[in-house]
């Protein structure tokens, strides 16, 4: 095993100890229903779309429901989460084309999905591993992005190069779990201006530690 997936299998063991209760935050009852969530927390925060997306579901209870929306009073139901015009339009016109190209089924590919409005590879990557347990590829947000590299997990700073450096070093079982584990740690640890490295229990397997 090389020092890199050693590191990284050691990592994901502690941090797996250390938040048990790692799991995706946007609450959701159907695929459809991640899909639209997660649409919605771009530049947001996940307590406030739930938020949100408590009366919108009973509101718009189908992507036959998103599909029929207007504009305007969905621009008024996702207000709350931020850039509500362009996300309005994006979960509107994704809910129109599952109804027209997929029967009302969220598709279970990430090209199917990528190709679908306002869908891109993270969000993809989120309904894969949350709603159909079956990961194309691991969850880069900003807390992955940041806690990997002062791991030295990855050199990169593009989302999508690092996606492809911490691949190879888990198994795909863990993908999902990983990535949950690291934004939890970026939460609650390894935060972006104060990192509590004398805390932090991969602070003798951390290259950047006490460095920050
Ligand atoms: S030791 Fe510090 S920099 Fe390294 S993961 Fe922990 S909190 Fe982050």
């Amino acid at each position: 095993m090389s020092d890199l997936k050693a590191r990284a299998v050691e990592v994901n063991k502690r941090l797996k100890k250390r938040y048990p209760e790692a799991r995706c935050s946007l609450d959701f009852t159907t695929p459809f229903e991640l899909l639209i969530a997660t649409i919605l927390s771009a530049q947001s925060t996940d307590v406030r779309v739930n938020i949100v997306t408590k009366s919108l579901f009973r509101k718009y209870p189908s992507p036959e429901a998103f599909a029929r929306a207007s504009q305007v009073e969905m621009e008024t139901a996702v207000k709350q989460t931020g850039f509500f015009r362009n996300k309005a339009k994006a979960v509107i016109a994704c809910a129109q084309t599952i109804v027209e190209k997929h029967g009302g089924e969220v598709p279970r590919t990430m090209d199917e999905l990528t190709a679908l409005p306002g869908v891109g590879r993270k969000t993809a990557n989120v309904v894969l591993g949350n709603a159909f347990q079956t990961p194309a590829g691991i969850v880069v947000d900003t807390h992955v992005t940041r806690v990997s590299g002062r791991l030295g997990l990855t050199q990169n700073a593009d989302a999508v190069k690092i996606e492809q450096d911490l691949i190879p070093l888990l198994p795909r079982s863990q993908w999902t779990a990983f990535s949950h584990r690291l934004i939890h740690h970026g939460r609650e640890t390894c935060a972006a201006r104060k990192p509590l490295c004398g805390e932090c229990v991969l602070n003798d397997i951390c290259p950047s530690a006490n460095l920050t």
